[in-house]
């Protein structure tokens, strides 16, 4: 699924190829991705003549801001890839976007190039929502915790929590309305970096583990951007030109079961926790 990273590495592959871009025709189908108050007929007379204004992230979700008559219309499209959505354009991957297998939401530029939103599983979001002035989330957002690459505290709400909660230190990490942008897989690298285990109760953090667990934080997301997000074995995340991340091979624990700790050598272990797997070494972690 992709996280944080991913769509920042998305975010930057789509502002090279359509920021300021005019788009000349929008086709969508009737899949279940369609969110919110525009209803999916409504969705052209949003988006077509309108231009690709700023191109935001917070969290997992990309923001489109529109301009028409080169001013901010207010509207904003909202793309989340849930657990298989890509963002595909035909400027870079050549052909035709409208042609890839589950192309959802197709956008049609004024230079003959396209851009589609394809989701096989259809866990994806896209949404029109509004700006209440420049900057402030739209409504449909503004639960989001603190964007986990770009603020300059990012686990400030996290820790407030974390004071009086008994609750896994991860399942915190995986709280949107915390912290935006973490998903399993860097929570569990996060974790790793900073020695402490993905199950431990918040509460009985130290101030000194909070501030590893910070460091950690922004190490593990900022490579992963750098190195253009993480594709699994299942090659579901590729960025916007069809190119795969590579962050993956940094990996300390995710997707290691079994395989030496880097650290010490010790097998890194698996377990179900709060409905998920968690990785970690039991000899670096506590
Ligand atoms: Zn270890």
């Amino acid at each position: 699924m992709p996280e944080g990273p991913e769509v920042e590495t998305i975010r930057r592959g789509l502002a090279k190829v359509a920021l300021g871009r005019l788009i000349t025709d929008c086709a969508s189908d009737s899949s279940r991705v369609f969110h919110g108050d525009v209803a999916r007929h409504a969705l052209a007379s949003v988006l077509a003549g309108a231009r690709i204004g700023a191109l935001g992230r917070h969290g997992k979700f990309l923001l489109v801001d529109l301009v028409r008559d080169g001013a901010a219309t207010g509207e904003v499209l909202i793309l989340h890839m849930g657990m298989s959505g890509q963002l595909r354009s035909s400027a870079l991957s050549g052909g035709s976007a409208a042609q890839e297998k589950h192309a959802h939401l197709v956008l049609s530029f004024d230079d003959g190039s396209d851009i589609a939103f394809i989701d096989p599983r259809m866990f994806g979001r896209v949404e029109i929502d509004v700006r209440p002035a420049d900057g402030v989330l739209p409504p449909s957002l503004s639960r989001l915790g603190p964007d986990a690459i770009e603020a300059p505290d990012p686990l400030a709400r996290l820790r407030d929590r974390a004071t009086r909660s008994s609750v896994a230190i991860k399942t915190l990490l995986l709280d949107q309305n915390l912290v935006a942008g973490i998903g399993n897989m860097y929570a569990d690298e996060m974790l790793h970096r900073a020695r402490l285990l993905p199950r431990r109760p918040a509460r009985t953090l130290g101030s000194g583990e909070m501030a590893r667990l910070a460091a950690a934080c922004g190490e593990v997301l900022n490579e992963a951007v750098e190195l253009g997000g993480s594709s699994l074995a299942d090659r579901t995340y590729r960025d916007i030109s069809g190119e795969l991340g590579s962050f993956q091979t940094k990996h300390r624990v995710y997707g290691r079961e079994g395989e030496p700790c880097l650290e010490c050598g010790e097998a890194v272990a698996r377990e179900v926790f709060a409905g998920r797997s968690s990785h970690f070494c039991a000899r670096c972690q506590s």
